[in-house]
């Protein structure tokens, strides 16, 4: 799965292009599966990518079981054929992740690239990472661990 370093992120904003390249052969970020969040007041820049969640609420939300799970990548993907296009799921999905690239109205979402995800290739800075999931919880309780203990130093008395 993908680990987000978002302390690394510059907002170049190549990995949406990677992204919608490999994947729609065009350069167009709207289409792109990630979307870099960019907050320049704060200067914080954070690619916002598809969890591939556990128990995805996009998953659960199609009527028409279109979104299923690649268990080579662990990847959720969309069956076209099946997708009719109701967007059930771009409502469902907390993180915005679920993407509207076809004509013909149907859904897509990150499919990790089938094992080979392009942001994380192009990406010059190392801001996204392909990892296994056992590999990719440690690096998120180590990020929470990070941020902990930032907060905690700020409240030290
Ligand atoms: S390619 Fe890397 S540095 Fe550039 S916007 Fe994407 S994640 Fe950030
Ligand atoms: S599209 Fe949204 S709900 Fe579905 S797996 Fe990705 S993050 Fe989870």
């Amino acid at each position: 799965m993908l680990v987000v370093h978002p302390e690394r992120c510059t907002a170049c904003r190549l990995c949406e292009l990677a992204c919608t390249f490999h994947q729609d052969g065009v350069f167009h970020p709207l289409k792109a599966r990630l979307t870099v969040g960019i907050f320049p007041e704060d200067d914080v820049f954070v690619p916002i990518i598809c969890e591939q969640c556990e128990v995805a609420a996009c998953q659960e939300a199609c009527p028409s079981g279109a979104i299923t799970r690649n268990l080579e990548t662990g990847a959720l993907e969309v069956n076209t054929s099946r997708c009719v296009g109701c967007r059930m799921c771009v409502m469902a999905c907390p993180f915005g992740t679920m993407v509207h690239v076809d004509v013909d109205g149907k859904m897509q979402k990150c499919d990790l690239c089938k094992g080979d995800p392009q942001c994380v290739a192009v990406c010059p800075w190392g801001a996204l990472e392909y990892v296994e999931p056992n590999d990719a919880a440690l690096a998120r309780r180590r990020e929470v661990a990070r941020r902990l203990a930032g907060v905690l130093k700020g409240v030290r008395v």
